[in-house]
């Protein structure tokens, strides 16, 4: 047993002093103490919060995030930047793959981030590669310590009404038998802090008759596997989905498959109030990718409302254009702000501190949406902490249950000092054991493949 002394930090959804967490040898959380007065001599670290799960990731999209800025003359919207995405996606080995995702995993873990959920789409054109990708990604999280919840993407179409993919989209199809077949080679494969899920990679993408067969082959496996699926992003899929099948998305969603706390609906950009309250009635997670959203212009989801209404949400980072849960959270809010001329929206009924409770419920249904035993300081959850640097000029001045506040809206620069996952320390005063390492393996990866799209170019 280990025991671990903090001077103050977020238990449950509670601010609380002079911490005394006891970690068992599997990395499982067993007793949480408040008010304890450590023995002399003991190292008393900062404030300390669970640390964040990040629900959507493609990982690859790491090596070209910041290079879809360039405007061409009508056509710098998100379906140009779906092209640049084809591009490299054509250029990814599974080898390329490990070293980019071992890259991001890398940073998410200094930004806060101990579980990693990857979505995944990047199989390859050859069948046999599917694993050999998925390998490359699990072999990722083992290099870098962080937990994943891997959550292969079924892909078989490019529109609505099963429109034949075109060539670019090769590397993401799978028909549903050998979808299957892959989902139980990685059943047996994930072990430890790593989970299996699954995932839809969207409407226009998956022809209604698909969703049967592949829910019932995760069911197989087990019936808390998290479901997630990208909705209503853009209102043109909006549009095209009325057209198709006379139902908005979320709509079609919550009226054709048995949603639950399972299911995470990333993005759910655009939704009614009906949509949105049906997702906040099935308990299912609302997965919110702000900066990517904004990157891409999206627009926003209604939020403040759906938290009031007891929605649960969680956030990615999606295409990593940032990887930083506090730039998440600061972005979700403030969108809100700008949209309702108000404050503090995310806060819910009953007020309190928005930074706590935005870091609260974002872990809570990170975790809930992972499918992982993490998000809250607790017994029986897995320790995965965040320690601040209790020096950092951002909290001189903030006390108490305002530390939370000053780390996501004004914490500049990041002050994450040490994060662990499962009882080990993963970051150590804001570094990874293996980061040169790491670094240096995604730099020769991804400038090859920045080389190569030149010659083509
Ligand atoms: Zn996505």
């Amino acid at each position: 047993m280990q025991k671990h002394y903090f001077k103050e930090g977020l238990v449950g959804r509670e601010w609380r002093q002079d911490l005394c967490l006891t970690v068992a040898p599997d990395g499982v959380i067993t007793a949480v103490e408040a008010g304890i007065q450590p023995p002399r001599g003991t190292d008393i670290q900062g404030p300390v919060l669970p640390a964040m799960a990040n629900l959507h990731s493609h990982a690859f999209q790491r090596a070209f995030a910041g290079l879809a800025e360039l405007k061409t003359p009508g056509a710098s919207d998100f379906w140009s930047w779906r092209q640049a995405m084809y591009h490299f996606a054509a250029h990814m080995s599974p080898a390329a793959a490990e070293a980019i995702a071992a890259q991001l995993y890398l940073e998410m873990l200094k930004a806060g981030y101990s579980t990693a959920g990857e979505f995944h789409y990047l199989h390859n054109s050859h069948r046999d590669e599917a694993l050999a990708m998925s390998g490359a990604i699990i072999q990722a999280a083992e290099a870098t310590g962080i937990a994943l919840t891997h959550l292969p993407v079924l892909y078989q179409a490019s529109d609505f009404g099963g429109k034949a993919p075109v060539a670019a989209q090769q590397p993401f199809l799978h028909d549903t038998a050998d979808y299957v077949r892959l989902l139980k080679v990685l059943d047996a494969r994930l072990e430890g802090r790593h989970r299996l899920g699954m995932a839809f990679h969207s409407l226009r993408a998956v022809p209604a008759e698909s969703f049967a067969p592949a829910i019932a082959a995760i069911e197989d496996i087990s019936l808390q596997a998290p479901i997630h699926i990208h909705i209503a992003e853009q209102v043109r899929e909006v549009e095209a989905c009325l057209a198709a099948t006379g139902k908005r998305p979320v709509e079609w969603l919550l009226d054709t498959q048995a949603v639950d706390e399972r299911w995470c609906l990333v993005h759910a950009t655009h939704v009614t109030e009906a949509e949105w309250r049906g997702m906040a009635e099935r308990g299912a997670i609302a997965g919110l990718c702000p900066t990517t959203e904004a990157n891409l212009g999206d627009g926003l989801f209604p939020a403040a409302d759906y938290v009031r209404a007891g929605g649960r949400y969680g956030i990615g980072s999606d295409s990593h254009v940032s990887v930083d849960a506090r730039e998440e959270l600061r972005l979700l809010e403030y969108g809100q702000r700008l949209t309702h001329r108000a404050r503090t929206l995310l806060t819910g009924a009953d007020g309190g501190h928005t930074g706590l409770q935005l870091w609260a419920d974002a872990a809570a249904g990170g975790a809930q949406a992972l499918g992982q035993p993490v998000g809250e300081i607790a017994v029986g959850k897995r320790a995965d902490l965040v320690v601040l640097d209790a020096e950092a000029p951002a909290f001189v001045a903030a006390r108490g249950a305002a530390v939370p506040d000053a780390f996501i809206f004004a914490g500049q620069p990041n002050p994450v000092q040490h994060v662990m996952v499962a009882g080990d320390w993963a970051i150590l005063d804001g570094r990874h054991k293996d980061e040169a390492e790491i670094y240096g393996r995604y730099r020769d990866v991804v400038a090859g493949i920045a080389a190569s799209l030149g010659e083509g170019a």
